[in-house]
C-alpha cells in the first residue's frame, strides 16, 4: 500500500486523552490529506463516531480518562467492522496490544514512537498495514458469505427435489394414490431404490463438501441419544429384511446429553446401513449403546466378511474403499466414515474400528462420546 497517498480523502477520528497527542495526530495526517476529528474521551469518541459515521480510521488510546479502551474498541468493532482501527499503547505495552487485536484492533502503535523527531514511519508502517489487515478481514468475510449462500442453495436447491420425488414415489407404493398394476409396482419399486441410492449419494457429497470447506456446525441441544439410536435403527430395519439379517438394539431406557441429535442420526444411521450393506444374508448387527461415567459408548457390529488390518487406517479417509471385498459391486461414496468421523469429533468425540478381518466375524465400530459439556 502507497503510505504517501494512502490518507488522502480518508475520514479519521483520533482518540487520546492527551490534547497535545491529538493535535499531533492533527497536524500530522491532515497534512497528508486526512479530515481529522479529534476527541480526548470515550464518550466524545462514540458521539463524534455515531455523529459522523463513515469513520474509514480510528486511532485509538488504551488508556482513556473514562472508559476502558478495549471495551470502547469492542464497541465500535460491534457498530462498524470496517473502519480500520489502530491503537495506542503505552511503551512496552505488547500485552494490552494483544488483548486489542484479539479484540479487533487492526495494528498498534506505541506512543513513545509518535513524537519522536523523524519517528513517524512507525505510525504510517503502522497505518499501511492496518489498511492491509481490514481489507483481508473484509474479503475474508464476504467470501464466507458467498460460501455460505452457495452451500444453502446448493443444499436446498437439491436435497428438496430429490426429497419430493422419494415421497412422491412413497405415496404411489401406498396405493393412496389409487391401485398400481404388478407391473408397475415393480416399476415404483426399482425407481424408489435408485432415488434413494441417489438421495443417499447427494447426502454424502453435499455433507462432504461442507466438511471440506469448513462448514461443519453442532446445533446443540439437550435430547436422548437412546431415541437417536432407536430411529436410525428403525429407518434401517427394512434394508435389513430384505437381507434377512437380524438386526437387534441394546440400549439403556433413555440416555441424554448435550448433543446434535440430527447429526448424530446420521452418524448411527451410517454406521448401521454399512454393517447392513457389508454382512451377507442371513447375518447379524448389534448395535449396542452404553453410559461410561460421563461419556455414551455406542458399539455396532456386524457378522460380515470383516476389514483386512492393513485398511483399518485408511477407511476413514476421503474416498476410500477397500479394495477387493466381495461386497465390491455395494454402491458407496467413501466418504460415510469420514462424515462419521468429523461429527464425532466435533462432539469432541472419537471413533475406532475394530476387525480381525475374517469372514464371517466381521467388524465393530465404536464411537464414544462425552455427554456433558462441549469439550473444544
Ligand atoms: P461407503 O460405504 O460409501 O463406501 P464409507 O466411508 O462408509 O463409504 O466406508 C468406507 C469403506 O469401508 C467401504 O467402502 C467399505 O469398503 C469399508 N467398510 C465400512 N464399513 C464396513 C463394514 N461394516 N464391514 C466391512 N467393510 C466396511
Amino acid at each position: 500500500m502507497d503510505v504517501g497517498t494512502l490518507l488522502v480523502g480518508r475520514r479519521v477520528l483520533a482518540v487520546d486523552g492527551s490534547e497535545g497527542i491529538g493535535s499531533f495526530l492533527l497536524e500530522l495526517l491532515e497534512a497528508r490529506g486526512a479530515h481529522v476529528t479529534t476527541r480526548q474521551s470515550a464518550a466524545g469518541a462514540r458521539e463524534a463516531f455515531a455523529a459522523g459515521g463513515n469513520c474509514e480510521l480510528v486511532i485509538l488510546d488504551i488508556l482513556l480518562p473514562d472508559a476502558d479502551g478495549v471495551e470502547l474498541l469492542r464497541e465500535l468493532r460491534r457498530v462498524d467492522d470496517n473502519a480500520v482501527i489502530v491503537v495506542l499503547t503505552g511503551a512496552g505495552g505488547g500485552q494490552s496490544a494483544t488483548i486489542a487485536m484479539r479484540a479487533g484492533a487492526d495494528a498498534y502503535v506505541e506512543k513513545q514512537h509518535l513524537t519522536g523527531v523523524g519517528e513517524n514511519e512507525h505510525l504510517f508502517d503502522a497505518l499501511a498495514h492496518a489498511f492491509e489487515h481490514r481489507s483481508g478481514a473484509i474479503a475474508r468475510r464476504q467470501v464466507e458469505a458467498m460460501r455460505t449462500d452457495f452451500y444453502n442453495m446448493v443444499t436446498h436447491d437439491l436435497r428438496n427435489p430429490a426429497g419430493n420425488v422419494l415421497v412422491a414415489l412413497k405415496l404411489l407404493q401406498s396405493g393412496k394414490a389409487g391401485p398400481l398394476t404388478t407391473q408397475q409396482v415393480d416399476l415404483v419399486a426399482l425407481a424408489f431404490r435408485s432415488a434413494s441410492k441417489f438421495v443417499g449419494l447427494i447426502n454424502d457429497y453435499l455433507d462432504f463438501a461442507k466438511i471440506d470447506a469448513g462448514y461443519l456446525r453442532l446445533d446443540r441441544e439437550e435430547a436422548d441419544l437412546v431415541a437417536v439410536v432407536r430411529a436410525s435403527a428403525a429407518s434401517a430395519r427394512s434394508q435389513a429384511e430384505v437381507k434377512s439379517l437380524t438386526l437387534s438394539v441394546d440400549a439403556p431406557e433413555r440416555l441424554m446429553g448435550l448433543i446434535d441429535a440430527a447429526k448424530l442420526e446420521q452418524v448411527v444411521d451410517n454406521l448401521i446401513s454399512n454393517a447392513v450393506k457389508y454382512t451377507p444374508d442371513g447375518g447379524r448387527v448389534g448395535i449396542r449403546l452404553t453410559e461410561l461415567d460421563t461419556m455414551a459408548r455406542l458399539e455396532v457390529t456386524d457378522s460380515g466378511e470383516g476389514i483386512a488390518s492393513d485398511q483399518l487406517e485408511h477407511l476413514f479417509t476421503k474416498f476410500h474403499r477397500v479394495p477387493g471385498q466381495k461386497t465390491a459391486q455395494i454402491k458407496g461414496t467413501g466418504l460415510g466414515l469420514l462424515i462419521i468421523r468429523e461429527i464425532v469429533q466435533a462432539h469432541g468425540g472419537q471413533v475406532r474400528v475394530e476387525s480381525a478381518g475374517v469372514p464371517g466375524e466381521g467388524s465393530t465400530f465404536t464411537v464414544e462420546l462425552p455427554l456433558r459439556e462441549p469439550v473444544r
